[in-house]
């Protein structure tokens, strides 16, 4: 963390963490040179002050290394006259020769509300194109398909305290400790406090399900299954809650047949999920006699083929029982992103219109009114998938790309780049200039500096509909502008300057807050008109709150929970029960590719890194890309643990380290989404995906891909640190980290030690060297001094050895260098212990500290935390911590 210098410090700014959904507030402190502290907001009803290890190391991601500051046309520095002339100009003439709908628009969850609110409002109503698809299409859209077939409505009933009141919680694809982890802190509090149950229904068992008092392993893609068997448990035993059914419900009769079709009794749903039939009859049973159930689920529900029914299969649990709306009972969808929700309150998802509003005449009509938009659009847009497949073809003539990397997080992402090429126009609004995204080209590319996390000012909304601010407490960098502002020019010099004519975040909310409220007399969820005529000075003193918040009848106070009244958004106020369908991936690996390829996050990245891959802190807990297999898989495929594999699919290749473990099921292999063409050789997971879209919802497959796999061998590996980035030589298989102090490459190549002795002579000429040389054991080490300075330091061992640089990353993070500090460079041994491995990286804890900690006596997670502080922040690690414990491995083997 950046500490500020007193004599500077400015008041602390209150802010929103910019990664998950919890949207955890955040005090930001600047130091007036550039840097910022950063806490937990103590006041934040997210998270009352806690951090994770992203959100606790946002003050070591500020600094303006690799931002875009000027814009660019086709690679050259532009005036904003000229790139936002190229703009309007080319946008102008593909909508005469092709029609607007040769128009789209890609956007993103990292989006402030009131950037989103322009960018929808600015391609739906004025230049008429319906082509507005986001990111967050790849995140939850089956969930607000789920919610909408259910509700009739995209409204996430329930709220955060309901995890604090729960007695059970069954979280459904959801590595929350890793990815929502300060929620996830307040369900381990839950069950600390209250004896809260936790269940994981995942076929991983991840950090979350370590900690979860059942885990269920279940066979990928087998969720309706579990929970169709669940709803006919619950009917047989007489645990539904026929009032509720019969009075605020339709469609359950149906739904419950085709329940007993898929899942008729315990025994059927072990078969059809590959589960122990006892742990199905455990599971059953908690559900049935507790009543306090919150359901969260995530993206190993939306990210799937039949993510919408399998939505629908937990919710209709939740209806047929009742438990809804009520505290402590509900599902909740944990969204990824901190703005996916605002995204969907303002229409950015290609099947929405604006403000919760479709596609119904009355309902286009209603918003061509209020925007006086004079080429509304009456209809669906193409979703993210179709969108890029009709760039491929040569519909989609132009494509403006704002606040994401779909270079590296679509699914078939290889095609996606050579699409990209064949566009007339290609517009990134971005912050950071070297995104695999912001360095593809069209025939004509303009790139638009806009403003990062500290610099921007707006509103985002997370997981439980509670709008927080984000607020700027850094000065635009270079000539970076706001989202919404680049847009407005753009309008205006479309010709549309007086619907876009916002000097501030706060205009542009105001309208959102009016539109959400226009004609709405409780018919639609999404309501903030209590909001519509907020001042300047109460919009930058706004608190978080929880929508709806009407003009009358809330005091203004906003909504914890909706539908406990049993009256839902559908035209009869009733609830709607699905009959889903069975499930279809299980069958997903094919003979040529005889593995099921899961992808998912890591503890300490987000997305694409182009953020946290600027923490060392948050670089030093997975600094490659992996691939985990179970053991059985890798005695059967000849891997092993730390080699190389080669994961192919159908629809690209990627090469990663090997990590053995019995955390995935035998068939299955996990590959995290993080690294991209900025970090690694070849590591981009979504380019693997096949990506089959839900029929629903759209939202591509990202958890099934048949895949095979097969070991990589290399003559050499090492690392490389230097002072600043080095391009690799091709030929080397990479990734990069940001190492305190400069930057660091992991390495294998086929040169072994002597060919690379060679080589770092040729890229530090005349520089002073440092050597220790074995050839006839392929060992090289070298450090290399500029003034006596050290400016680089290589290691070169044979391919089979892992490199360990943690005591070189400490020496090379050090300003001046003793002689031991040369020795252990050159050694690869410390005079003392060495910390390993980042475990905890609130508290840069390695991991031979905890063993050492564990070794001298600490018996306990919170014994670690007294020894060595690890564990004793945002608490993420506390899994990791626990594995290491003699006493956790007789817990489990219990
Ligand atoms: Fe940020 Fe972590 Fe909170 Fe998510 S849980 S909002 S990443 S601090």
């Amino acid at each position: 963390m950046t500490q500020p210098s007193p004599a500077l410090a400015a008041p602390a700014v209150k802010t929103t963490c910019p990664y998950c959904g919890v949207g955890c507030g955040v005090l930001a402190t600047p130091d007036g040179q550039g840097g910022v502290a950063i806490a937990g907001d103590p006041e934040h009803p997210a998270n009352f002050g806690r951090l994770c290890s992203k959100g606790s190391a946002l003050g070591e991601t500020v600094d303006l290394q690799d931002r875009l500051l000027k814009p660019m046309v086709d690679g050259q520095a532009s005036s904003w006259e000229g790139a936002l002339g190229a703009v309007a100009g080319s946008l102008k003439k593909i909508a005469d020769r092709h029609g607007p709908d040769s128009i789209a628009f890609y956007l993103s969850g990292q989006l402030l509300t009131e950037d989103y609110y322009v960018a929808n409002k600015l391609a739906k109503g004025f230049l008429g194109t319906p082509h507005v698809d986001t990111n967050s299409r790849l995140c939850m859209s089956s969930a607000v398909a789920a919610h909408r077939r259910a509700f009739g409505s995209d409204t996430v009933p329930g709220c955060y305290e309901d995890l604090d009141e729960a007695d059970l919680i069954v979280l459904v694809g959801s590595n929350a400790a890793w990815c929502h982890p300060i929620l996830f802190r307040r369900m381990i509090d839950a069950r600390n406090q209250r004896g809260t149950r936790i269940v994981t229904v995942d076929p991983r068992r991840t950090q979350t399900g370590e900690e979860a008092d059942l885990h269920l392993g279940i066979a990928p893609g087998t969720d309706t299954a579990l929970f169709s068997g669940l709803l006919v448990h619950l009917a047989d035993q007489g645990k539904l809650d026929s009032r509720f059914i019969a009075e605020h419900t339709a469609g359950f009769d149906g739904a419950l047949e085709r329940a007993r079709q898929i899942a008729p009794d315990a025994a059927a749903t072990a078969r059809a999920t590959g589960l122990a039939e006892a742990d199905v009859h455990a599971f059953f049973d908690l559900f049935e006699k507790t009543q306090k159930v919150v359901t969260g689920f995530s993206q190993g529900v939306n990210q799937s083929a039949q993510g919408t029914d399998k939505g629908n299969a937990i919710i209709n649990c939740h209806l047929a029982t009742g438990r809804i709306g009520r505290p402590g009972m509900g599902p909740l969808s944990l969204t990824g992103q901190p703005n996916a929700m605002g995204g969907r309150e303002v229409g950015g998802l290609a099947n929405m219109l604006a403000a919760h509003m479709h596609f119904g005449p009355e309902e286009v009509d209603r918003v061509r009114r209020f925007w006086k938009a004079p080429n509304i659009i009456t209809g669906e847009g193409m979703k993210a998938v179709a969108l890029f497949e009709a760039i491929e073809r040569g519909k989609i003539k132009a494509l403006w790309v704002m606040g994401t990397n779909p270079l590296v997080s679509m699914p078939r992402a290889d095609r996606i780049r050579a699409a990209i090429a064949g566009l007339d126009l290609y517009v990134v609004s971005e912050a950071i200039a070297t995104s695999d995204s912001a360095r593809a080209k069209g025939k004509k590319t303009v790139l638009l500096p806009a403003l990062a996390w500290g610099e921007k000012d707006g509103t985002v909304t997370n997981s439980e509909r509670r709008i927080s601010r984000q607020r700027a407490f850094l000065k635009a960098p270079g000539e970076a502008r706001a989202d919404w502002a680049i847009m407005g020019d753009v309008a205006r010099r479309l010709g549309y300057g007086d619907s876009f004519a916002y000097r501030s975040a706060a205009d542009i909310f105001r309208e959102h807050a009016a539109l959400s409220a226009f004609e709405n007399d409780g018919s639609r969820d999404f309501d903030i008109g209590g909001l519509a005529d907020i001042t300047e000075r109460a919009y930058d003193a706004h608190l978080p709150q929880q929508w709806p918040l009407p003009k009358r009848g809330t005091d203004g106070k906003g909504r914890a929970r909706l539908f406990a009244d049993g009256r839902f958004f559908t035209f009869d106020r009733r609830a709607r029960f699905v009959a889903v369908q069975p499930p279809a991936l299980a069958q997903a690996a094919t003979p040529e590719r005889p593995l099921v390829l899961n992808t998912g996050r890591v503890r300490d990245h987000w997305h694409t890194m182009t953020r946290t891959g600027k923490s060392q802190r948050l670089s030093g807990h997975r600094a490659v890309p992996f691939v985990e297999v179970h053991p059985d898989d890798a005695t059967r495929f000849g891997l092993k643990d730390g080699g190389f594999a080669r994961v192919s699919t159908e629809a690209g290749q990627a090469t990663l380290e090997v990590t053995v473990t019995d955390g995935v099921r035998p068939g299955s292999v996990f590959v995290p989404m993080h690294w991209s063409d900025m970090t690694a050789s070849d590591g981009r997971a979504a380019a693997l995906a096949r990506g089959i879209p839900d029929p629903v919802s759209g939202q591509p497959e990202l958890k099934a891909t048949p895949a095979a796999i097969e070991p990589v061998a290399y003559r050499s590996r090492g690392y490389l640190l230097t002072r600043a980035p080095l391009g690799p030589p091709p030929g080397w298989w990479w990734a990069r980290a940001t190492v305190s102090g400069g930057s660091g490459l992991l390495f294998a190549t086929q040169e072994g030690s002597r060919e690379m002795a060679l080589a770092i002579r040729g890229l530090f000429p005349g520089q002073e060297l440092a050597e220790y040389v074995d050839h006839a054991r392929g060992l090289y080490r070298c450090a290399v001094y500029t003034e006596g300075k050290l400016v680089a330091a290589l290691s070169v061992a044979p391919g089979d050895r892992r490199p360990d640089w943690e005591l070189a990353k400490q020496v090379f993070a050090q300003p001046d260098l003793d002689a031991v500090d040369r020795r252990t460079l050159l050694s690869g041994r410390a005079a003392g212990a060495s910390a390993g491995p980042v475990v905890c990286a609130c508290h840069g804890v390695g991991l031979d500290v905890i063993n050492a900690a564990i070794a001298g006596g600490a018996g306990s997670v919170e014994a670690v935390g007294a020894c060595c502080k690890a564990g004793t922040n945002c608490g993420s690690c506390i899994p990791e911590i626990r594995k290491l414990l003699p006493g956790a491995l007789a817990r489990s083997a219990a």
